[in-house]
């Protein structure tokens, strides 16, 4: 199948990729000359496992390309893949359709055979329609169909969820579409369930599941604050909620709160189709509510442990808004650097892959280190807020000597807590006390 992805960010990338390992004809479509100038010399402009080898194998086999013009990436394609970003609305916070709405005239005036339009963005109910009329008023004879196709994947496992996706959802109101993206996920058919249902109701699942998983981790956070006060261990306590099958283990992770490209501004969105359409969304609401309060708190607990010292320094790993990824946006982590830094503190900052994408964003606010030791050295405390792997086998020994005071807050139950105590660290961790 001839595929033409739009939008090369966390999603068309991996996904661009992905489709070429299936046997397709991709070219990925960005309006950002730079990120295609990089992809076309063969350099990956995103950090995920196991996408560069993908990566180099087909573009040298041909099957992946990269372009910025409309016009030699549209015609002949049977199926665009429309993957650009739909972004937070500066004051409402509803999703900006801005980039789709760009991207569907731009495509509309190079349909020239029948053509499958998937929205593979998170848009907001009736973005389906929407797009529809505009390329029926750009191009009123273009034989095409719009259906919805929403992502699930994770950052940082993207390859590995591309190829094994829990469920595919498909919002397709034509039997022809329907065919296509059919033989599209042949490969699939028998390792998960292939959901075909209205274009609305599939737009919507999008929005409800990601709701509801923010709800989840805020949830469990909530229970963190508890067991803190109660004396009971959150994560004995999560283990046996996770083995009633109603309620199941994933989310239920205690820590700085969610973060992301997508949590963050998925709720915000329904919460603002809920107002919009006078629906009464409060769990929403509050969750996002709970979110922002939850950042605030833990900023205050790290300098809480360095309240007793002039301009202390505080050594931070991770800024990347969870481990296995270089993505900072909305980032939980670089929200309680922010926090911080109205206070008179100095920060030393280690992350494994974000830190270009942290230095576009703090500039010279903060010092930047090569290591997670060479962060350390001096600092009054630790501060773990990423769930980076490579934390987990930190040296408590030698961060002891490389310390001026032995504290760490490990909002990420990274470390291994008896030995800490043992050492003699004081440690600050989620929803429990040693
Ligand atoms: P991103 O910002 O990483 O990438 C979007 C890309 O679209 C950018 O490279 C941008 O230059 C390009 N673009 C914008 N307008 C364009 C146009 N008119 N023509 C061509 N390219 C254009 O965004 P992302 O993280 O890949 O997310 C894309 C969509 O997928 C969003 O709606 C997001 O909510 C959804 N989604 C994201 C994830 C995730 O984990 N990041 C998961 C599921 C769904």
């Amino acid at each position: 199948m001839k595929i033409t992805v739009i939008g090369t960010g966390y999603v068309g990338l991996p996904t661009g990729v992905g489709l070429a390992e299936l046997g397709n004809d991709v070219i990925c479509l960005d309006i950002d000359e730079s990120k295609i100038n990089k992809l076309k010399n063969g350099e990956l402009t995103i950090f995920e496992e196991g996408l560069d080898s993908l990566f180099e194998k087909h573009t040298q086999s041909g099957k992946v390309s990269f372009s910025t013009s409309f016009a030699e990436s549209i015609p002949n394609a049977d199926l665009v893949i429309l993957a650009v970003g739909t972004p937070p609305h500066p004051i409402t916070k509803e999703a900006d359709m801005k980039y789709i709405k760009s991207a569907a005239e731009s495509l509309a005036k190079h349909l020239n055979q029948y053509t499958v339009i998937a929205i593979k963005s998170t848009v907001p109910v009736n973005t389906g329609d929407a797009v529809e009329n505009i390329i029926r008023r750009t191009n009123p004879t273009a034989d095409f169909d719009v259906i919805s196709l929403p992502e699930f994947l994770r950052e940082g496992f993207a390859v590995q969820d591309f190829f094994n996706p829990d469920r595919i959802i498909v919002g397709a109101n034509s039997k022809r579409a329907k065919n296509l993206i059919a033989d599209l996920y042949l490969p699939f058919k028998d390792r998960c369930p292939i959901l075909y249902v209205s274009r609305k109701s599939s737009e919507t699942i999008k929005y409800a599941s990601n709701a509801f998983l923010a709800m989840k981790i805020q949830y469990i956070n909530e229970m963190a604050d508890f067991c803190e006060t109660s004396g009971a261990d959150i994560y004995e306590v999560a283990k046996g909620m996770g083995l009633d099958s109603r309620i199941g283990a994933k989310f239920l992770v205690p820590g700085p709160g969610y973060g992301g490209f997508c949590f963050p501004k998925d709720t915000n969105a329904m919460a603002y189709m809920g107002k919009f359409n006078g629906i009464d969304l409060s769990l929403i609401e509050t969750t996002i509510k709970s979110n922002e309060r939850r950042k605030i708190n833990m900023a205050k607990r790290i300098l809480d442990m360095v309240s007793d010292i002039k301009n202390p320094t505080i050594a931070v790993l991770g800024s990347a808004f969870k481990g296995g990824t270089d993505d900072c946006r909305e980032s939980p982590a670089l929200q309680i650097i922010e926090i911080m830094l109205a206070h008179d503190v100095n920060i030393k900052l280690y992350d494994p892959e974000a830190m270009p994408n942290t230095k576009a964003i703090l500039k010279d606010m903060i010092t930047y280190c090569d290591s997670a030791y060479e962060a350390i050295g001096g600092a009054d405390v630790l501060a773990i807020l990423t769930d980076w792997q490579e934390f987990k086998s930190l040296d408590l020994e030698k961060i002891k000597v490389l310390m001026s005071r032995p504290q760490i807050a490990d909002f990420r139950n990274m470390i291994d807590y008896e030995l800490a105590s043992q050492l003699g660290f004081e440690v600050k961790s989620i929803g429990r006390k040693i």
